[in-house]
């Protein structure tokens, strides 16, 4: 909580004026524990599972909207499936990921996530979450790839692969013992550089955003993160869960540079110009051999 009561306390603590964003955080935070910041990152991650429902609404109701984007068109949502994977994922969330996120909070203390003033400048934020992103690529990489070990996989990672043609919030459907080892890399970055909770704010967001992103099933040509370098996207992810347990390429979650790195994207881009010849043909609702293509998503499991 801040130690101070009034913006002209805070002004005299710091020798100088507050900033405009200093002004609000003052506002927004002075009566609130830093616990109760910390309980925001809860927030996001609830708001993070809901945004996708609108994506899997548009799917339902109007599919021809966006169907000539979707990964892997021969799979159809229906209503009641999204409506039990939606189910499914809340309840992880409810009670696995958010008390796994409580819990940590002793950790946030202890490497000294602050909440006071001075904010830190944008230069810092930045140059802060591009650590964190580097630092939880390559970490998330070599953890991944250890959960498609044959055991790991079979008794662990096979829950998050259930959905072979992913949407939105498959992103956080996962195993509790999976969650916890994938949620590792995120805290790596901070604890190694510690930051202000308003910079622990955006990085959650950013790898709820990220998580939603590469689950989506779609691939918009529009998308702004078509012009981050590197960057996997959608279709470098989906095609990890297309291919499933056997899946040995793709496993870092933003970038395509540490599967190039590892020679693990050669499965992936052998089978990139295969796939989108079977898309075009899904699309046109005929499989390879002029049969009617569609697999409706009526299961977890896919048939
Ligand atoms: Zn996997
Ligand atoms: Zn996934």
């Amino acid at each position: 909580m801040l130690p101070y009561s009034t913006v002209a306390e805070a002004e005299a603590a710091l020798g100088r004026g507050l900033t405009g964003a200093e002004t609000v955080w003052f506002r927004y935070s002075s009566g609130m524990s830093d616990f109760v910041l910390y309980c925001h990152n809860v927030l996001f991650l609830f708001l993070f599972t809901v945004v996708p429902l609108s994506l899997a609404l548009v799917e339902v109701r109007w599919p021809s909207l966006i169907r000539r984007y979707k990964l892997q068109p021969k799979v159809q949502l229906t209503p009641s499936a999204v409506f039990r994977c939606f189910t499914d994922v809340m309840r992880i969330l409810l009670f696995t990921i958010a008390p796994l996120q409580l819990a940590s909070y002793p950790i946030i203390k202890l490497i000294g996530i602050r909440t006071g003033l001075a904010l830190p400048s944008a230069w810092e934020i930045l140059s802060q979450l591009v650590v964190y992103v580097l630092i939880e690529d390559f970490s998330h990489y070599w953890i991944h790839r250890f959960l498609h070990v044959k055991w790991m996989y079979e008794n662990i990672h096979r829950v998050h692969h259930e959905y072979t043609a992913p949407i939105g919030f498959v992103a956080s459907y996962a195993h509790p013992v999976d969650a916890m080892f994938l949620g590792l890399p995120s805290f790596l970055g901070p604890v190694l550089v510690p930051c202000h909770t308003v910079t622990f704010w955006l990085w959650n967001i950013l790898r709820r955003f990220e998580g939603n992103d590469v689950h989506t099933g779609y691939d918009f040509p529009m998308s702004f993160t078509k012009l981050i370098p590197f960057y996997g996207g959608a279709e470098f992810h989906d095609y990890h869960h297309y291919v499933g347990g056997q899946s040995r390429s793709n496993f870092a979650p933003m970038f395509t540079y540490c599967d190039y790195i590892y020679g693990t994207d050669k499965g992936y881009k052998y089978q990139k110009k295969h796939l989108s010849k079977m898309r075009e043909q899904w699309r046109s609702g005929n499989g390879p051999n002029g049969e009617i293509n569609h697999v409706y998503y009526e299961s977890n499991k896919l048939e």
